[in-house]
């Protein structure tokens, strides 16, 4: 890498850097590689073929990868799958050649980036082109460092305002079409006509509450502490409760229930833990064909419970199996098997994940062995100091 960091340097078209060789002892390589490690934000430097000729630590820590993994690798593989903060896809390799070529900084972000663990924070990059655009000795340097506060802050308002222009308004002109349907004087319905009007009220009605559900919960979880209402019930109590509530959504799918009624009680918030199986149930409908089976199960294992939805659609790839539980991600149509997205705002799991992890929980998705996804979350077995009281109220911290 030193070798690279060198010529990188040393032709003096990029960053102005002073002649190093006098100091005794130390190499010139050795010079410019402290000199990048100092820097806080994370720097990668590219050469025209968009190759990785340096990297300094910020970015090594940040990507959670050793230099040796990043030097000489395209740019492509060593920050993929960036997204912004909508969940889209985002090309960094096109900014970086565009940079280039236009002989032009380019500020991109916020953005996430994947990491072996998962992605990080949100991140902006600079990217500032060196060397003349037709040289061989032309490339670029991209500077990432994390957002700020107000940077994070600006963009979520940004998307929330999005949603609420998309996702709020649809319900809304539902119900007041239907309304007005309804209310015209000059018009007599059939009985067969009013009822499709008062059942497309009672659908959008039902996607307001659970979206400004959502919301308040997201909303809530960013304020940190989160009351939980403990009590005590039986797994298959819990499940009838969330497909009675989930009906509206499942459509024509058939569900199966696979839920022991011997199972130990759970110690639950349940109108939370309500909410998780009707976002699982909801999605498992929303993402997978009219009249296939969606399956509920709960097994118990030691200390806890283990729920699990499982339906017969695409599936979720492994690139995106932890990130679908952020708020606001959605899987690109693009990725999905007919490459058509239904409608959503990508904060169902997300409210999901906050909810099992206030429980002490953990929530993920795996391959269903018949196709599909199978989502998996744990609740906490009543313990036996708990059992004799079936009421309590605590604060949790959320995720
Ligand atoms: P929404 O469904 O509103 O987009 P969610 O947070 O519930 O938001 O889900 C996030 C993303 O995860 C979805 O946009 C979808 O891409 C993917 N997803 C969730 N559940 C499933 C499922 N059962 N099958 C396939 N993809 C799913």
């Amino acid at each position: 890498m030193a070798a690279n960091l060198s010529s990188i340097a040393g032709r003096g078209r990029g960053p102005a850097i002073a002649p190093l060789s006098a100091v005794p002892g130390i190499t010139e390589q050795r010079w410019l590689q402290a000199l990048l490690d100092s820097i806080p934000d994370g720097v990668i430097y590219l050469d025209k073929q968009l190759t990785v000729r340096a990297v300094n630590r910020s970015v090594c820590a940040l990507l959670g990868r050793l230099p040796r993994s990043l030097v000489a690798r395209p740019l492509g593989d060593v920050i993929i799958a960036t997204r912004d903060l909508d969940g889209q896809p985002y090309d960094v390799t096109l900014y970086a050649a565009r940079s280039i070529a236009e002989q032009a900084s380019k500020d991109l972000g916020p953005l996430w980036l994947k990491k072996r663990s998962g992605t990080t924070e949100p991140q902006s990059i600079t990217i500032v082109p060196y060397g003349k655009p037709r040289s061989d000795d032309a490339g670029c340097a991209l500077f990432i460092r994390n957002t700020t506060p107000e940077e994070s802050a600006e963009k979520l308002r940004d998307t929330i305002l999005s949603l609420v222009s998309h996702e709020l308004r649809t319900p809304l002109l539902h119900i007041k079409g239907s309304v007005g349907s309804l209310l015209a004087r000059d018009v007599e319905w059939d009985e067969e006509t009013r009822l499709y009007f008062l059942e497309t009220i009672d659908r959008a009605t039902d996607r307001l509450s659970s979206l400004v559900d959502d919301l308040l919960s997201i909303s809530a979880m960013r304020g940190g502490q989160v009351p939980l209402n403990l009590e005590n019930i039986k797994p298959h109590e819990l499940v009838s409760e969330g497909i009675d509530e989930a009906s509206p959504f499942l459509g024509e799918h058939k569900v199966v229930v696979n839920v022991p009624r011997n199972l130990p009680k759970v110690r639950v918030d349940i109108s939370r833990v309500l909410t998780v199986l009707i976002n699982l149930l909801e999605n498992a409908a929303k993402y997978s064909k009219p009249g296939t089976s969606i399956e509920v199960g709960a097994t118990v294992a030691g200390p806890v419970v283990q729920m699990s939805v499982r339906d017969e659609g695409p599936g979720i790839s492994d690139e995106h199996r932890h990130d679908i539980f952020d708020p606001f991600y959605r899987v690109g149509p693009r990725d999905l098997a007919d490459g058509v997205r239904p409608s959503g705002t990508g904060l169902g799991l997300a409210v999901a994940r906050a909810v099992t992890e206030a429980h002490g929980g953990r929530i993920w998705v795996e391959d269903a062995e018949s196709g599909g996804a199978v989502f998996f979350f744990t609740i906490p077995v009543v313990s036996s100091n708990k059992a004799a009281s079936s009421n309590g109220s605590v604060g949790r911290k959320w995720a």
